[in-house]
């Protein structure tokens, strides 16, 4: 049950380029996030570059010895009370969530940001179902109500002005237009208190599964993850492998960057530690807590030296915000759940190579990401390490890989190469000043003319001349 469609990458870049207001919403946020991030780091955290090594080998160890601290976990969560499952793909979390639904007697659902439950398309499913789901987080209320996808990891509705989303409210609700922030917060807030207070179950994601004690860490800006887990009786989290952490020290350190990294906050407004269901005073029933957690294709990262890396991330967004491929055309461009860098190495792996390889391609390799990335992902390597995959399961064009192969025997043969070089002379008078005119291709970029003498040739010429001066 793949939540993504990433076969017209291409089609809605171009699409996105033209859309200049989209460009402009898109440009100015991320330039916000940039520019907080950059002030909260000068400002408090001389020592971030010391925190992003602790961090990357905290990850490293952790990816390396996954199983170790898996069992740790489970463990915990036995003794804490806590019930647990592991999905291996979509569709397993999503019957495992309307078993438990339908087992607990609930209709109405109340979620929490999360992007596993994105991924695995769980609101759809769920709706299909006939549950009533209703997204908590403003971003995400948002998205639901114009019946759109997240176009960035932590804050879905950036590619929406305020004037948008006061037409949307005014047309949903029927209201008076007003695209104040604060007028539209406290409508929705009004709006959501009572899908709370009646919510039969919460869903919610997790930042971080602590391995030594079994703690589930929710970082969050708005209060709702915390009403989404505390008023309803069962709280159903849905995360992936890679949220493990192995100790309550290497959580909170953890913390220190991905809030900066994210929204250039020192720390959230809200961070929970939940460790155990809670107990309703006076009442022998106590909540429910239900952990879910999804493999779709990790675990094959795990086992792979090259691309375990990907795994590190701990979904601050900083890559897409510093990404200028992103900052030109949003997330929605990709199809993908996850845009962006992470998203352009991350959906390969959760969907398939073949569709998802042109993702790889929407990146200018300047590294920005790998720069700002709180856990020092190398994302530039991976983006080329996708390209290499595409291309030695031959996924690229069939007239790429005859030019690149043509080029590959010219570069290994001499003869071939000066033939080929002859070759490209005799064309010459095809080539105009500007050079030769490709459909398509030449839309952007030209293909220069041939110098009107080989390097070689000039060379050999200025050997001969030269022998023949030191023979005078
Ligand atoms: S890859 Fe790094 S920068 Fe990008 S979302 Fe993940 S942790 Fe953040």
């Amino acid at each position: 049950m793949p939540n993504s469609n990433t076969k017209h990458f291409k089609a809605l870049i171009r699409e996105k380029l033209s859309d200049k207001k989209l460009r402009n919403i898109v440009k100015k946020a991320t330039s916000h996030s940039i520019s907080k991030r950059i002030e909260t780091i000068n400002n408090y955290i001389p020592e971030w570059e010391q925190l992003r090594d602790r961090a990357n080998f905290i990850r490293s160890k952790t990816m390396q010895n996954w199983e170790f601290y898996f069992e740790q976990l489970l463990k915990k969560f036995r003794e804490n009370g806590i019930e647990f499952f592991y999905a291996n793909n979509s569709s397993d979390a999503c019957s495992i969530v309307k078993t438990l639904l339908f087992s607990f007697g609930v209709k109405k659902v109340v979620k929490s940001k999360s992007m596993v439950t994105e991924e695995i398309g769980l609101n759809e499913y769920l709706e299909r179902n006939g549950f009533e789901v209703t997204e908590t987080d403003l971003g995400e209320y948002i998205i639901q109500l114009a019946n759109e996808k997240p176009s960035h990891i932590t804050a879905p509705a950036l590619h929406k002005s305020r004037q948008e989303i006061g037409e949307l409210f005014s047309e949903k609700f029927n209201i008076d237009y007003t695209d104040a922030p604060e007028k539209l917060t406290e409508f929705a807030r009004l709006i959501l208190r009572q899908k709370f207070l009646n919510a039969d179950a919460g869903i919610s994601g997790a930042n971080f599964l602590v391995a030594e004690t079994g703690t589930i860490i929710i970082v969050e800006n708005e209060g709702n993850a915390r009403l989404s887990i505390t008023l309803p009786k069962l709280h159903i989290v849905i995360t992936s492998i890679e949220k493990i952490v192995p100790t309550l020290s290497d959580a909170l350190m953890l913390l220190k960057l991905l809030p900066v990294s994210s929204t250039g906050q020192k720390i959230t407004s809200y961070v929970s530690f939940i460790k155990k269901p809670l107990q309703s005073i006076g009442s022998e029933n106590s909540q429910k807590i239900v952990v879910i957690i999804l493999d779709n294709g990790r675990s094959k990262l795990l086992k792979n030296d090259k691309s375990r890396s990907i795994l590190y991330c701990i979904k601050c967004g900083a890559c897409m915000n510093n990404c200028p491929i992103y900052q030109s055309v949003g997330g929605h461009a990709y199809g993908s759940v996850y845009p962006g860098p992470i998203g352009s190495i991350l959906t390969p792996w959760i969907n398939t190579l073949n569709e998802s390889k042109d993702l790889a391609y929407g990146s200018t390799l300047c590294g920005a990401c790998s720069q700002v990335c709180p856990v020092k992902i190398d994302i530039h390597n991976q983006l080329l390490g996708i390209r290499k995959l595409s291309i030695e399961n031959k996924y690229s064009p069939l007239i790429e890989r005859v030019i690149f192969k043509l080029w590959l025997l010219s570069m290994k043969n001499f003869k071939l190469f000066t033939l080929l070089s002859k070759f490209l002379n005799f064309l010459s008078p095809l080539f105009q000043e500007s050079g030769l005119k490709i459909p398509f291709w030449s839309k952007y970029k030209y293909f220069p003319a041939p110098a009107e003498i080989s390097f070689h040739s000039w060379w050999q010429k200025e050997v001969k001349i030269k022998e023949r001066i030191n023979n005078v």
